[in-house]
């Protein structure tokens, strides 16, 4: 229709330039009939029509003309070219951006559709005018620019996401009503780091769903070149539910598994335990004893009674401590963190272990320097790992002469942490790669489970230390924990 027309256009100029007597530039015209093929959008179109206008231009010359030599009209004629042709290839070239510029549209919106993954563009510019106005991104300002917040485009991952049944459902509405407190916080993060030029941003939030179920899901959020004032915010996101709720359960396994494994060391140390607090019930019974005897005398003797009872009451309370030491071995309790030394941890473990060692006859050396800074942790957990790794010791030497069962326990500070060696001359790993003995069911022993080390140095990486195993000069072997001194634990994490 259009080119219909323009072909009327063009003859039309044509007459008009052979038959009236106007002596302007008429040909200047056929510039329109180039624009109105244009509109069509057909490159090819575009420059036949230029071609043809300039054809018909230099016929009605010739005929009006032809043959005066170089004159005005020559001139106009001239101008008429030089303007078909300059119209025609903007034309053109206008055609072919915009033809490059709708496939790449269109590659995007596929990529948009086809991702895989949750993924929308939202229109945050009234938090952007806020921001930019001086206000603080913080939750209020969440909440107010979260109503005029809009979401632009999301693909049907992203309408999934948040529980719709398809993108149109999501698409112009606000994600306001799916957002939960601590969402809130992050978003204004988001937007603080937006301001900041800091993007793409990554944080991970928690998103409700229409059905009320929580979602876990990491964000991504970055500003394409062309936002405009947060007008077109990208935001693609990870579900990570699944993968939380399976964290969540394998470190409540750890938790119970680790429990286990004190329990069964208890257990290990059953006799020693109960001669740990037999000692004291005996001595007890015999202050006890005697303290009667000292009032049945004639003219008894209150002062030896006192001393008597004074025994009773201090013998009480040790045997009291070991329980409730052993108590906290064996109770389930969430770990604690404490800034503790490292003398009394180190007793209060041998002391449990004191009298499977005699029998054993393991000689034990401690050697810690003074001045040893305080560690941070959980008492009975590095308790735990330090009777694993002393036990282990006393196993590695069993076949040893009793002159060659000895045990050091050397500790020193390096670089804001605390190392304690565990050494001794038993059995080493005879070629083993050390790395070996830290692998869940690694045993050398008939009724061993291959447990204790490896839960030994979960424990100590919780803590933001290191366990590891070398042979020594003795050629046993050598358990090195490294911990982080008090203040040092913060930056650890970090
Ligand atoms: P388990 O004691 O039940 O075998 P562990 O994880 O505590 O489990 O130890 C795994 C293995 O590492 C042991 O069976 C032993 O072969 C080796 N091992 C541990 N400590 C020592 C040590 N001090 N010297 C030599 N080998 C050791």
């Amino acid at each position: 229709m259009q080119i219909g027309g323009a072909g009327v256009l063009a003859l039309g100029i044509f007459a008009l330039d052979v038959l009236s007597p106007l002596q302007g530039a008429v040909a200047v015209l056929y510039t329109t009939v180039v624009l109105i093929v244009a509109r069509e959008q057909v490159r090819n179109w575009v420059l036949a029509a230029g071609c043809l206008c300039s054809l018909l231009a230099i016929c009605s010359y010739w005929i009006s003309h032809g043959g005066e030599g170089f004159e005005a009209a020559t001139v106009r004629l001239a101008v008429s070219l030089v303007a078909i042709a300059t119209t025609s290839l903007l034309c053109a070239r206008q055609i072919t951006t915009s033809a490059e510029r709708k496939s790449s549209d269109e590659r995007y919106r596929a990529i948009f559709n086809a991702a895989g993954f949750p993924i929308w563009e939202s229109d945050w510019s009234l938090a952007h005018e806020m921001i930019s106005r001086g206000e603080a991104p913080n939750i209020d300002l969440v909440r107010r620019a979260g109503e005029a917040a809009f979401i632009r485009n999301a693909n049907e991952e992203a309408a999934r996401l948040f529980g719709y049944a398809n993108r149109a459902d999501l698409v112009g509405g606000s994600i306001l009503r799916h957002h939960t407190p601590g969402g809130q916080a992050t978003q204004a993060r988001i937007f603080d780091q937006l301001m900041d030029g800091k993007y793409p941003v990554e944080e991970e939030v928690q998103f409700v769903t229409l059905s009320g179920e929580t979602r876990d899901v990491v964000l991504r959020v970055t500003l394409p070149p062309d936002h405009d004032g947060w007008k077109r915010v990208l935001i693609t996101a990870l579900d990570v539910t699944q993968r939380n709720r399976a964290q969540l359960r394998l470190a409540e396994s750890q938790a119970e598994l680790t429990h286990m494994s004190r329990v069964t060391t208890l257990g290990q140390l059953a006799a020693s335990i109960a001669h740990e607090v037999n000692q004291p019930l005996s001595a007890i019974i015999t202050y006890a004893r005697s303290g009667k005897r000292w009032l049945a005398r004639e003219a008894p003797d209150a002062r030896e009674v006192e001393d008597c009872l004074n025994q009773i009451a201090s013998n009480g309370t040790r045997a009291a401590d070991v329980i409730s030491r052993i108590r906290d071995l064996a109770r389930k309790a969430d770990p604690e963190r404490a800034a503790m030394q490292l003398r009394p941890l180190i007793d209060e473990t041998v002391a449990l272990l004191q009298r499977d060692l005699a029998t054993n006859e393991v000689a034990l050396h401690i050697r810690l320097p003074e001045g040893l800074p305080d560690v941070s942790g959980d008492r009975v957990q590095l308790q735990q790992v330090l009777m694993n790794l002393l036990l282990n010791a006393q196993q590695a030497m069993s076949e040893n002469a009793p002159d060659r069962r000895e045990i050091c326990i050397d500790a020193a500070q390096v670089d804001g942490h605390v190392t304690v060696d565990v050494s001794d001359c038993g059995i080493g790993f005879g070629g083993q790669d050390p790395e070996a003995l830290f692998r869940p069911f690694f045993t050398t022993k008939q009724d061993g489970m291959g447990m204790g080390l490896s839960i030994c140095r979960s424990i100590i990486e919780q803590h933001g230390g290191t366990l590891t195993a070398a042979s020594n000069e003795r050629g046993g072997a050598t358990l090195r924990f490294r911990l982080p001194v008090v203040g040092n634990v913060r930056r650890e994490a970090a």
